[in-house]
């Protein structure tokens, strides 16, 4: 096991950890609320480190990220455990198991995964995904360090739960986030996730202000978060605070772990598509068979520059250097 990060010790052998906002109170013995760091003899341990239970060679896409290294592929990496509860959890089997209920979990270290990524021909990183990569903070920040000598990027994937110093320790380590914003609600983060709003909305704006690309992704739940007005002052939020450049992926929910609601109605999907596209430059559905709503459209001339069926990607109107072949106007996508 490896000694964790970001802990403070406290009376009859108990540890703080401070990593993501619960802070919480281990007793020895005991784990955390994300099932993965471990108290042990008064100091805390991640049993994370170096214990992958998937690792996939994805489309960036599939991340999602549809404006970093378009039509290109990268080595996906995940552990178990996660610091939210989602009752609509989309990847429980992962997050919501600790290591040791995993069996399919195996043992390597940064500089064996660093070997992997770079004998992928075609791969431009790492992701780290599948399960909160925050829970396997020491693993990742190890992993990202070798990755970026090595010439490769890291993307991640994650809820925004971090506590901002260590989101800003990580920051120059991380070439592109995809946050999930699950809600404009704390009642909802409260009652469907165990977490709180605000942390998610903080890590945004740091990662926003280090000028770090990012795109978020909101799972669209029917009578959980689908009031048009909240959802409207969310992509508002979104256009002031961090730019209407950055892109929305508004994604179809389907019935998972321990919701049973049915899957999202296509129409409202398209209801919040409309939405958001009058504050942002660049919304997409996922999740659905919808080619007309997942290409990236020119914010000037409205040209179709990248257009997407499944994980086929086809930058037809994209010059080499990112602007619209028909208008010039140059569109925020991470090229090379
Ligand atoms: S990372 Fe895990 S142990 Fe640490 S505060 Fe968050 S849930 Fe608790």
């Amino acid at each position: 096991m490896h000694e964790a990060r970001f802990y403070i010790s406290e009376k009859e052998g108990k540890v703080r950890c401070t990593l993501c906002p619960h802070e919480c109170l281990v007793a020895e013995g005991k784990h955390g609320s994300c099932k993965v760091r471990l108290n042990q003899d008064g100091k805390l341990f991640s049993e994370v480190y170096g214990r992958i239970a998937a690792l996939n060679l994805d489309p960036i896409e599939k991340k999602p990220l549809y404006h970093f290294f378009p039509g290109q592929q990268i080595l996906s990496v995940g552990t178990a455990g996660c610091n939210l509860h989602c009752l609509f959890c989309q990847n429980d089997s992962l997050s919501q198991h600790g290591v040791d209920e995993n069996r399919h979990s195996i043992t390597t270290d940064p500089a064996a995964l660093m070997r992997k990524a770079l004998a992928v021909p075609g791969n431009i990183g790492i992701a780290y995904t599948y399960n909160e990569p925050f829970v396997f903070y020491e693993f990742m920040a190890d992993c990202a360090r070798q990755a970026h000598q090595a010439g490769l990027r890291n993307v991640v994937v994650s809820n925004g739960y971090l506590n901002p110093a260590p989101l800003q320790e990580l920051l120059p380590l991380i070439d592109a986030f995809n946050i999930d914003l699950k809600a404009f609600s704390d009642d909802f983060y409260r009652r469907q996730t165990g977490g709180r709003l605000q942390p998610v909305l903080e890590s945004l704006q740091i990662i926003a202000e280090a000028k770090k690309h990012l795109e978020i992704t909101n799972l669209v739940i029917p009578t959980l978060n689908d009031s048009a007005e909240e959802f409207e002052s969310m992509v508002q939020w979104i256009a002031e605070k961090l730019g209407k450049a950055v892109p929305l992926h508004l994604s179809r929910y389907f019935p998972a772990y321990r919701l049973s609601l049915p899957p999202t109605p296509s129409v409202l999907l398209e209801k919040f598509y409309r939405i958001a596209r009058g504050y942002l430059d660049f919304v997409y559905l996922g999740n659905v068979s919808d080619d007309t709503r997942s290409a990236t459209y020119c914010p000037n001339c409205l040209a179709p520059l990248i257009t997407r069926h499944r994980y086929e990607t086809n930058l037809n109107r994209l010059t080499p250097d990112g602007k619209c072949a028909d208008c010039g106007y140059p569109v925020p996508v991470v090229l090379n």
